[in-house]
């Protein structure tokens, strides 16, 4: 795979997005000039320290940082992540991972690892047919491999196929999500008292987030962190 990859690089070399530079789709120039990396508490949207959502902010919220890349209003972002998704560009999410686990590791100060476990978002086996991958197990991957810290799948399901939360209110919304996570029974034992990190492309909306996190933490996970690229 790593031979075919140079070889594609070879013929068609990557150009990035931004500056058109070769060999990055987007390269640490562009990228540190497109990201803000606001330490926001996205429950109240005012500054925090460390991403982390404030105490007072916590009431019927189960996460407990939420790091976002970008505002989707970025044009590069936002095309990036449209490619990969629809393009299947799988190396481009992997170098976007790679700049997420630089940030995230200078951000978080990660002492234990066996502390900490990636898991990534659900999706419904008929969404991830229509969409080909699932594009946030393809950045928990990555950033596994980059920073050793377990990465499990598939360790929340969903029981139904809900229908896409951003086109219903927000009372429909919860409706909608009630009950519709679940853990793997086999990871039940596995995430107590873990750090949980969870990266995923988009928000699709902040019910989703807080009612996945709901779930971890009714099984006793520790923290809750999400690294997000992009969000409205
Ligand atoms: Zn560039
Ligand atoms: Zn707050």
């Amino acid at each position: 795979m790593k031979i075919y990859n140079l070889f594609l690089d070879l013929i068609a070399p990557k150009k990035c997005y931004s500056c058109k530079k070769e060999w990055h789709f987007i390269c640490q120039n562009c990228f540190d000039n497109e990201i803000d990396f606001n330490s926001v508490c996205y429950v109240c949207k005012w500054k925090t320290k460390n991403y982390e959502v404030h105490e007072i902010c916590k009431s019927g919220i189960y996460y407990d940082k939420v790091i976002i890349l970008k505002h989707y209003k970025s044009k590069l972002i936002s095309k990036l992540i449209k490619d990969a998704k629809f393009y299947n560009k799988k190396n481009l999410l992997e170098e976007i991972s790679h700049y997420l686990y630089e940030k995230f590791i200078i951000n978080e100060k990660i002492i234990r690892l066996e502390d900490y476990m990636i898991i990534s978002t659900p999706s419904h086996f008929l969404r991830r047919l229509k969409r080909w991958y699932n594009t946030s197990d393809i950045l928990c991957k990555h950033f596994s491999k980059l920073s050793y810290i377990d990465y499990k799948k598939d360790v929340i399901f969903k029981t139904k196929n809900t229908r896409q939360q951003s086109k219903l209110t927000r009372k429909n919304r919860l409706l909608n999500l009630q009950d519709c996570f679940k853990i793997n029974k086999k990871y039940i034992d596995k995430i107590v008292d873990k750090n949980i990190i969870i990266i995923d492309d988009v928000i699709s909306t902040w019910t989703t987030l807080n009612e996945i996190s709901k779930i971890l933490k009714q099984n006793k996970v520790k923290k809750i962190i999400w690294i997000i690229i992009a969000s409205d």
